[in-house]
C-alpha cells in the first residue's frame, strides 16, 4: 500500500467501526486490520469520513439579481473556494454551468470547465443551469447526461432577470431528464409573488435588511415547492429542492415522500443555525442571502426534518462576497448581492451543532454530506463512501478539539463569516483527496489546478427514494 490509515474510527452511512485503511494509486484498496504500508498515517482518537461533498456552491458566479446592478461576481474563484473547502474536510463540490442568452447548454459546461479546471484544488461536478429556455433545451438533455453532468438547475423566481423557468418548461424538463436519470434542482420561491413584495416594499421606502426576509414570507417558498412537487408527481421526473428554509416547505416534502413521489430536500447550515434576527443587526446587510433566514420555528422544523430523514443532503449555497461588495448596496436590501460564505463550515458546523448539541448520529450526517449527494448526483460509490475501490477521499476529524469560529482564521476570501463568534467542538484534521495529503492543521500541500472533473452516472431515483 502507499498509505494505510491506522487506529482511526471509520464512519460510513450505515456504521462506525475500527479498522485500518490501506490506499493505492488514489483509491482505497483494502479495509481490514493491519495492512502494511510505506506510509503510515496515525489516527488514533480520530473519526475517519468520506470527504465532504458539497453539492450545492457558487465559486465566481455572476449574480444574476437585477437590483445588484452589473457585474457583481462572488468574491471566492474556484482556487480561494476550494482551498477553503480542503480546509473544512470538502473534497468534492458541485458547482454549477452559467448559460449566457443564445448559448447552448453545452457551450455553457465546456466554458464552466475551462474556467474551473486550472484552478480547483479539490475535484468538483457540475450542474447545469438552464435560464435561457427560448432554444433547444430539451435536445440537449441525453446528451449531457451522457457526457457525465446529472443535474439541471432552474429558477422558479427571478423573471425580471429573465431567468424564471415557466411551469410548462419545468414540467418538460421533469419528463425529460426522467427518461435518462437525471434529477431537476429546482431554486423553489414564487417569483411572482416576490417581485410584487420588492416592488411594494421599495415604494413604501422599507428597504433595510429586515425588509429582506419580509419580502419573502414563507408561503411564497412552500407554494413553489408544492407547484414543483405536483409536476413531479406527475411527471414522475426526479425533483431535488434547494436550500428549503421553512417549517411549510419541509411538510410539502414529508406528504410527496409518504406518496413516494421522487423528491429530494437539500437545506443549507445557515438556516439550522441562524434566524432572521441577524438582519435587525449593524451588519444585518452581509447575511441578505435568499431565501432569508427565518424564525426559530423555522430552525426547529428544518432539524425535525433532518431527524425525520425529509432531508436528504445539507449543502451550502457558498456564495461569498466581500464586505465591499455587500456595502455597495448602501443597506438596501433589493441592492445588496445574495449569498453567504459556507463551504469551510459545513462539516464543523454540522458536526458540532447535529451531532454534539442534538445528537444527529454520525451515520446519519455521513449520510447527509457525503453518501446522499452522491448517490442523488451520480457520483457513488467514486464519491461519497469509504469502501475498497472508492476514491481515497478522506477526513480525518479531531473531534476533541473546540474553537471558537473566525473569519480571520478562514480561509475564503472575505472577512465575514455567518459563524463568527461560534464556539464548536470538532475540526477536520487532515484533509485526504485521491490519496494525497492536500491540508494538515492550517498546512496546505496540494497544487492549484489539482482537482478533476468528476464525471456523474445517470441515477435510479426510484432506487433512492426506497433507500435500496
Ligand atoms: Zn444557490
Amino acid at each position: 500500500m502507499d498509505t494505510v490509515i491506522k487506529n482511526g474510527t471509520i464512519v460510513t452511512h450505515r456504521r462506525t467501526f475500527r479498522s485500518d485503511i490501506g490506499i493505492r494509486a488514489g483509491k482505497i484498496a483494502r479495509i481490514a486490520e493491519s495492512i502494511p504500508g510505506k506510509k503510515i498515517i496515525d489516527a488514533s482518537g480520530m473519526l475517519i469520513f468520506p470527504g465532504i461533498i458539497d453539492a450545492h456552491t457558487h465559486m465566481e458566479t455572476l449574480v444574476f439579481a437585477e437590483s445588484c446592478g452589473k457585474g457583481i461576481i462572488s468574491s471566492d474563484d474556484f482556487y480561494t473556494g476550494t482551498r477553503a473547502a480542503a480546509a473544512g474536510g470538502v473534497t468534492t463540490i458541485i458547482d454549477f454551468t452559467i448559460q449566457n442568452k443564445g448559448e447552448s447548454l453545452k457551450d455553457s459546461i465546456i466554458r464552466r470547465k475551462r474556467q474551473a479546471d486550472k484552478k480547483v484544488y479539490i475535484d468538483y461536478s457540475l450542474h447545469c443551469n438552464i435560464t435561457d429556455f427560448d432554444g433547444n433545451f430539451l435536445e440537449e438533455i441525453s446528451s449531457i447526461i451522457e457526457s457525465g453532468i446529472s443535474g439541471f438547475k432552474v429558477f422558479m423566481a427571478y423573471r425580471n432577470d429573465e431567468i424564471m423557468v415557466s411551469d410548462e418548461n419545468l414540467r418538460l424538463l421533469l419528463a425529460e431528464t426522467r427518461k435518462y436519470g437525471g434529477v431537476v434542482q429546482v431554486h423553489a420561491e414564487n417569483g411572482f409573488l416576490l417581485d410584487y413584495f420588492v416592488d411594494k416594499f421599495r415604494e413604501e421606502g422599507k428597504s433595510k435588511p429586515i425588509f429582506h426576509a419580509k419580502s419573502r414570507p414563507d408561503y411564497v417558498e412552500e407554494e413553489a415547492v408544492v407547484r414543483a412537487i405536483k409536476l413531479a408527481e406527475e411527471t414522475d421526473g426526479g425533483l431535488y429542492l434547494v436550500h428549503l428554509s421553512t417549517e411549510k416547505s419541509i411538510e410539502a416534502v414529508r406528504w410527496a415522500k409518504q406518496k413516494s413521489i421522487k423528491v429530494f430536500a437539500e437545506t443549507c447550515p445557515q438556516y439550522l443555525l441562524l434566524n432572521e434576527g441577524v438582519y435587525e443587526r449593524e451588519n444585518g446587510r452581509y447575511y441578505i442571502t435568499s431565501p432569508p433566514l427565518r424564525g426559530d420555528n423555522d430552525r426547529e422544523a428544518l432539524w425535525k426534518g433532518i431527524e425525520d430523514g425529509i432531508i436528504d443532503v445539507i449543502a451550502t449555497d457558498h456564495c461569498p462576497f466581500t464586505c465591499a461588495q455587500k456595502d455597495g448596496g448602501e443597506n438596501i436590501f433589493f441592492k445588496i448581492p445574495n449569498g453567504l460564505p459556507g463551504v469551510e463550515t459545513l462539516l464543523p458546523t454540522m458536526y458540532s451543532e447535529g451531532v454534539i448539541k442534538r445528537g444527529l448520529e454520525l451515520t446519519q450526517l455521513v449520510k447527509l454530506l457525503c453518501y446522499n449527494p452522491a448517490r442523488i448526483f451520480g457520483l457513488y460509490p467514486k464519491k461519497g463512501a469509504i469502501e475498497e475501490g472508492s476514491d481515497a477521499d478522506l477526513v480525518i476529524f479531531n473531534l476533541e478539539e473546540e474553537m471558537t469560529m473566525s473569519a480571520s482564521s478562514l480561509h475564503s476570501n472575505t472577512v465575514f463569516s455567518p459563524y463568527e463568534g461560534l464556539k464548536i467542538k470538532g475540526i477536520p484534521e487532515i484533509t485526504i483527496s485521491r490519496g494525497e495529503i492536500i491540508y494538515e492543521r492550517e498546512k496546505f500541500f496540494g497544487e492549484k489546478g489539482r482537482g478533476q472533473f468528476v464525471k456523474a452516472k445517470p441515477t435510479i431515483q426510484s432506487e433512492i427514494v426506497q433507500g435500496t
